[in-house]
């Protein structure tokens, strides 16, 4: 038996039935998938820590992600640049000046909120009192530090808000280094921090948070074709983390809300449990990064083509994927719960490549040496094949199968005395709970 290696076909993920965030949020803690960020002293708002399930599982998507994206494609380069960076590149970007929101502060509890986000501007969500807000005033999300001994302004830095401008600085060094013929792209998954003003919904907007991003170059007048192909490349990768693509929604966004750079944009939006809400983003960015660059560093960011042609500065299609969304998206998608001989059963229908577990091993009973023993070669076995593997002996076989459905694990195996005659065992599905005798040799095949 082999784990299929992210193979789904574009029918096989079907709607869950509804989930509650609140039933997210508490399998993550009591599972120890995420747990609130410094919570041994009352937390930090807008941070969290992931516990060994939940790395996994998003290191599953990152390694996915990779996959398809840089190592899958061709001319695709990835690059881990810093976090620090100099703060010229957030001036010429325009982070600095415009990289805002609309802050309103309550009058009568000093309590602050994104002016844009309540749903009843009048009065206050915290107090409840009516016309309380003052104006409206541009706060700048990004978090400053200052790098070195002294603290001045030529010392000023940021922690990225995203990771797209370590990729614009890397234009030159990749096309120096690398010759890529145009399109090509270059890619980078890392943290990006926003002090968002209000954090809310769990991991969906966080103040430290994990971005996938791709800068594809392109000719100018070759755009439109490129964007298609990532409208369906993003398609591809909904299918592969296992989201109905019914709960997926491609959202043209008018040009009144675009940036004034952007000539095309499209907001993916997933139905998460607190509605229909942005996934990830799709926007032709026109040359304004690259073309920002080159007027600030004074540094040309022209290419020039190997067959002779004019050299043009690249325009840029931008796929930005939050790693945190598609992580909440895909835990709700797998939620189900159902009867199990008249128990709820509360189960993660990940697709295998995802399981932050592929297998869980047991003995049937854990006072009989043979039984381990046997069961113990098994679990090396696998081990050897899959790494995440996880032995449990602890109460009857039936809570064993309870905890490993929680985290989605896709396969339990359990070594019996029948074991010993035949070198058989028994593989149980997580989603039908039917159970199969399978030879061990065809198991680690
Ligand atoms: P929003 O409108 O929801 O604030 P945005 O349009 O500002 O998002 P982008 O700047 O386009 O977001 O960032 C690209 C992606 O990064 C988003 O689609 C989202 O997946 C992710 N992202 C942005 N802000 C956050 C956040 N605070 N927490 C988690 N993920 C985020």
């Amino acid at each position: 038996m082999v784990l299929t290696q992210y193979s789904r076909s574009m029918t096989q993920n079907t709607i869950p039935p509804t989930v509650q965030l609140d039933d997210i949020v508490s399998l993550c803690k009591r599972r120890g998938f995420i747990f609130q960020g410094s919570e041994v002293y009352g937390g930090l708002a807008g941070t969290w820590d992931y516990g060994p399930l939940g790395v996994q599982l998003k290191r599953n998507i990152m390694q996915l992600w990779w996959k398809m994206f840089v190592d899958d494609l061709d001319g695709m380069y990835g690059v881990d640049a810093a976090i620090l960076m100099n703060q010229k590149v957030w001036q010429a970007s325009g982070h600095v000046d415009t990289f805002t929101d609309p802050l309103v502060e309550c009058a009568n509890c000093k309590g602050r909120f994104r002016a844009d986000k309540l749903t009843d501007p009048n009065k206050c969500p915290t107090c409840g009192k009516t016309n309380t807000f003052g104006e409206a005033r541009a706060f700048n999300m990004m978090f400053q530090t200052s790098v070195g001994p002294i603290a001045d302004e030529k010392s000023i830095s940021y922690l990225r808000p995203e990771t797209a401008q370590g990729i614009f600085t890397n234009f030159k060094n990749i096309v120096d280094t690398f010759y890529p013929d145009v399109p090509f792209g270059i890619a980078q998954q890392g943290k990006a921090f926003r002090n968002e003003i209000s954090p809310r919904d769990f991991v969906f907007r966080s103040r430290e948070f994990e971005q996938m991003e791709i800068e594809y170059f392109v000719h100018p007048d070759c755009w439109q074709e490129s964007f298609e192909m990532w409208i369906e490349l993003c398609r591809k990768w909904f299918n592969l983390l296992g989201l109905p693509l019914e709960s997926v929604h491609e959202l043209e966004v008018l040009e009144t809300d675009r940036a004034h750079y952007s000539k095309r944009t499209i907001d993916f939006e997933y139905d998460y449990p607190i509605g229909r809400e942005e996934l990830m983003g799709l926007a032709y960015r026109t040359d304004f990064d690259l073309a920002n660059i080159q007027r600030v560093s004074g540094k040309s960011m022209e290419y020039r083509p190997k067959d002779g042609s004019a050299s043009f500065v690249p325009h840029v299609i931008e796929p930005s994927f939050g790693l945190e969304r598609a992580f909440m998206a895909v835990l709700c998608a797998a939620y189900r719960s159902d009867e199990q001989n008249g128990e709820k059963r509360i189960y993660l229908a990940l697709p295998e490549h995802l399981a932050p577990v592929k297998y869980c091993v047991s003995p049937l009973l854990k006072n009989k040496p043979e039984l381990v023993a046997k069961a113990r070669e098994v679990y090396a076995q696998l081990k050897q094949k899959y790494g995440n593997i996880i032995w449990d002996d602890n109460g009857n076989i039936g809570k064993r199968y309870r905890r490993q459905d929680e985290i989605g694990t896709p396969y339990c195996v359990v070594v019996d005395f029948d074991t010993l005659e035949d070198d058989t065992v028994t593989v149980r599905d997580r989603d039908t709970t039917e159970q199969k005798r399978v030879a061990i040799s065809e198991l680690i095949s």
